[in-house]
Parts: structure tokens; C-alpha cells; sequence
């Protein structure tokens, strides 16, 4: 039984909270639209074949197995829609609600998968499809962190390289590392807050996160898992299916 999530500031109880009265509070945001240029693929990457399956269906699955979960808006990429709809029924994805056309952006694309997600959705959890490997701790660590206090929640992963500013090619700055994070999906967020911070501008979101914190909004860090891996080349896809061959053996 998962503990309670209560986003409201100042609440604070425990027992269930979900599935009562058929509530659903929990919407999970799959955003899966991306072109996938970079991967050279004939086809948009969620697509891509990820061991023997459509890199799609391992976010979807993980998803629907997730007690954290309650309910899946996935944003497909447009004229995607159909097949999208398809994978979640062949997959008995039965929490997958609705699939929305995504947009030019990723930030777009969340805005339109937003749009579905009830008005009384108390948490929003965006997860890029562009990194299949989900594993369900880190679900529980982002949504169980939203504990009244925050605003947002992001998985980090600290640098392990020396990072340098460099300008017009000459080293300007050698920064500190420790105070650095690599930020990765999902990230769970209050909804009402989310939605606020998709009503303002969406220019150079490159996450959610960043569009809550220009609202003033406070997001903490939880510890990351380096298996969930951005799928942006050919040689990512390679990485993560090793990853996901080991998963299976
Ligand atoms: O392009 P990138 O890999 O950074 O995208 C991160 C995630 O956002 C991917 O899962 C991708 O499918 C999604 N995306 C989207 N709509 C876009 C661009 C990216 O849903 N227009």
C-alpha cells in the first residue's frame, strides 16, 4: 500500500488517498511527440524499435504498473495518434485515458496533454517517453517527496565531470560542480501549480520544472537513477537496450 501524497500545503495525514470514491489524483503526462531526428530512425523515436518493441511501449507499461499512477495523457507525435492508441490497447494499458496530438516543443506538447488531465487531478507527473527505462522507485521517490512543502519535484543525478564555462573557445570559468545536478523525468508537480506555470510564456522550458521555478515556485531534488538514460542517438538506443537486456536476464 503506497503512503499517502498530499500536495495541499500545510496537509499532512496517511492511509490511502487514491481510489476513493473512484478519484482519480495522480495524472501521469507522457509526452513521446519529438521527432527524433537525431536518432536517424524512418520513424518519430518513440517508435523506435527498443527490443523488439516500440520504445513507446516501455514508458506506457511502466506507467500503467505503477501503484503511484492513477491515470496516463500521452502526447504522440501528429498523425501518431492512431498507433499510439493501439500500443496502449495491445498493451491492456487500461489507465492510458487519452492520447493528444503534441506540439512544436516539448513544453507545447505538455500544454496540449494538460488540457486533459481533470480539473481535480491533485498531482502531474511528466515523464519523457524519451527515457524508457522508468523504474517505479523513482516514481515513488518524486511523488512521495511532494509532501506539502514544495511545489515540484525533480530527479538529479550529481556531475562527475570537471565542468567549465567556455567562451568564443577559451576556457572562462571552472564551476563548481558540487552545487550542479543533471535533471532528468519524471517530475512530479502539485497540478494547480503546473497549470499556472503553463499559462505564462513556454520559450526555452527545456523542463517543467524550470517554468514553475520562473513562477517563484519551490522544486526539490531526489536522487535520480542513471538507467534513465535520454535516448537522443543511435548509440543512446544501443545503451539502453543493453540496459534493458540486462533488466530482462
Ligand atoms: O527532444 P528531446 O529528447 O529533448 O525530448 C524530450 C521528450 O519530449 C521526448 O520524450 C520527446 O518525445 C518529447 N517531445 C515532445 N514534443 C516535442 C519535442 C519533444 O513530446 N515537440
Amino acid at each position: 500500500m503506497r503512503d499517502t501524497v498530499t500536495p495541499m500545503a500545510g496537509s499532512a495525514s496517511t492511509g490511502e488517498r487514491d481510489g476513493v470514491d473512484g478519484m482519480q489524483s495522480t495524472w501521469a503526462v507522457l509526452v513521446a511527440a519529438g521527432s527524433g531526428e537525431r536518432l536517424g530512425s524512418d520513424r518519430p523515436k518513440a517508435f523506435a524499435a527498443l527490443g523488439g518493441r516500440p520504445l513507446l511501449a516501455e514508458s506506457i507499461e511502466r506507467l500503467d504498473a505503477s501503484e503511484w499512477v492513477d491515470a496516463i495523457v500521452v502526447a504522440a507525435p501528429a498523425g501518431w495518434e492512431e498507433p499510439a492508441i493501439l500500443l496502449s490497447e495491445e498493451l491492456v494499458a487500461s489507465k492510458v485515458s487519452t492520447v493528444v496530438t503534441g506540439g512544436a516543443t516539448r513544453a507545447e506538447s505538455v500544454r496540449n496533454a494538460l488540457g486533459e488531465v481533470p480539473e481535480d487531478a491533485l498531482v502531474v507527473l511528466v515523464h519523457d517517453a524519451a527515457r524508457p527505462l522508468l523504474d517505479d522507485a523513482v516514481i515513488e521517490r518524486v511523488v512521495g517527496r511532494l509532501d506539502g512543502t514544495v511545489d515540484g519535484v525533480v530527479p538529479g543525478l550529481p556531475l562527475r565531470d570537471t565542468v567549465k564555462r567556455v567562451e568564443h573557445g577559451l576556457v572562462a570559468e571552472t564551476v563548481d560542480r558540487d552545487v550542479l545536478m543533471i535533471v532528468q523525468t519524471p517530475q512530479a508537480f502539485v497540478a494547480e501549480r503546473l497549470r499556472a506555470a503553463y499559462v505564462d510564456e513556454l520559450d526555452g522550458a527545456t523542463d517543467c520544472a524550470a517554468l514553475v521555478e520562473r513562477r517563484g515556485g519551490r522544486v526539490a531534488v531526489v536522487a535520480g537513477d542513471p538507467r534513465l538514460a535520454k535516448v537522443t542517438t543511435a548509440e543512446d538506443l544501443e545503451h539502453v537496450s543493453r540496459l534493458l537486456e540486462a533488466e530482462r536476464t
